[in-house]
């Protein structure tokens, strides 16, 4: 089997209610840049990142597979993927320019097709060549009604919504800011308060800060969520201040969850020995791909912490790395692609459904492509 030609494309897709905001981030689309590969097999490999659909920066994303990448994969057995993954993160000039940001997503989108390519040639959904099983239960917990611009009003009523679909676990999103740009952390904890009461005993409530607030706003706030029993406090200061987050898992009651900010095997293994996370968020599309998520997943599992994948690939590779990791028991829920996929990620009575499709679950419809594909 031989790769024959890479094809890229750039999706924009629509978010919730025409927008969405955290408390770094305002949103309209989701952006999707990726690659499909072709062998001479006929068959197809897809994969993808996520952005915030920036089409300047997804055009960098896209030229750095086809420019280069494409010339050290063309006439290459896609299934030797983990000598693939070497290959390209270890070229010279490749490593020179970037061991993250740009480079890593664009890599991230070749080892997902690459992984997709390994799994249809074997005949089976990417889980189960990882060793998963089809009775897996996989719990999933809601995102999509817990943005920092809903209306507390419209806040208890989508998390009220989540429970009549079967949820008993939700996010919500803090950072909260006045009028003059100051923190408000009392608008946060009024909205925390009034989701928690909205739940019903032993439902789950975690709340995602973003990066947003500075060391000071997340202790005093963050010791005020001990009274909500939150499950964990996700991304409370700067993505990359370790000894902040270091510090914040050392005096606060609720644990400390990270990871979807984090490009490398190098830093999840330095922030899980200086204890900065107890939730462990590895993205596969950050991180280069299925290889390196499954290195950083192993790790924490020898640090017996949990492994709760980010949604940047909007659950399609992390339905199959979840399924299969002994890890990961708990996935996150946004639903904007679904319609890009042959089989979307799917939700029944608060569990994830088993895809039973060959491959990764990155396959797109055409109808995707003609509807959200970026000239
Ligand atoms: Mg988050």
């Amino acid at each position: 089997m031989k790769i024959t030609a890479l094809e890229t494309f750039v999706l924009h897709v629509p978010v919730s209610a025409g927008g969405i905001a955290d408390s770094r981030h305002q949103l309209s689309h989701w952006g999707a840049p990726g690659v499909r590969i072709h062998t001479d097999t006929g068959l197809v490999g897809t994969g993808y990142t996520g952005t915030h659909a920036h089409l300047p920066s997804d055009r960098m994303i896209t030229s750095c597979i086809e420019a280069a990448y494409g010339p050290l994969l063309l006439g290459r057995d896609p299934r030797s993927v983990q000598a693939l993954w070497t290959t390209l993160q270890r070229h010279p000039p490749l490593q020179w320019v970037g061991r993250a940001g740009i480079t890593h997503l664009a890599h991230a989108a070749v080892d997902v097709a690459l992984w997709d390519l390994k799994a249809q040639a074997a005949g089976e959904p990417l889980w189960r060549l990882l060793g998963g099983s089809d009775e897996a239960r996989l719990e999933a917990y809601d995102t999509d009604g817990g943005w920092l611009d809903r209306s507390d009003e419209q806040l208890v009523a989508e998390t009220e919504a989540r429970l009549a679909q079967g949820y008993r676990a939700v996010k919500l999103k803090v950072g909260s800011r006045d009028e003059r740009g100051g923190f408000d952390p009392a608008r946060d904890l009024r909205r925390v308060a009034l989701v928690r009461q909205a739940l019903p005993e032993g439902a789950r409530l975690m709340v995602d800060a973003n990066g947003g607030w500075d060391l000071a706003t997340a202790l005093e706030a963050g010791r005020e969520l001990a009274a909500f029993d939150v499950t964990w406090l996700e991304e409370p200061i700067w993505y990359d201040d370790l000894p902040g987050h270091a510090r914040l898992a050392r005096a606060l009651a609720t644990p400390i969850a990270l990871g979807e900010q984090l490009y490398t095997l190098d830093a999840f293994r330095d922030f899980i020995a200086a204890g900065a996370v107890h939730y462990v968020q590895a993205d596969a599309v950050r991180l280069a791909g299925v290889s390196e998520w499954w290195r950083v997943a192993e790790l924490a599992h020898a640090h017996h912490l949990p492994v709760v994948p980010h949604i940047g690939d909007m659950m399609q590779v992390h339905l199959q790395l979840a399924l299969a990791h002994p890890a990961c028991t708990l996935l996150e829920h946004i639903p904007w692609m679904r319609d890009c996929f042959e089989e979307p990620a799917t939700v029944a009575e608060g569990r994830f459904v088993v895809p039973q499709r060959p491959g990764a679950g990155t396959a797109l419809r055409d109808d995707a492509l003609e509807r959200y594909h970026v000239a």
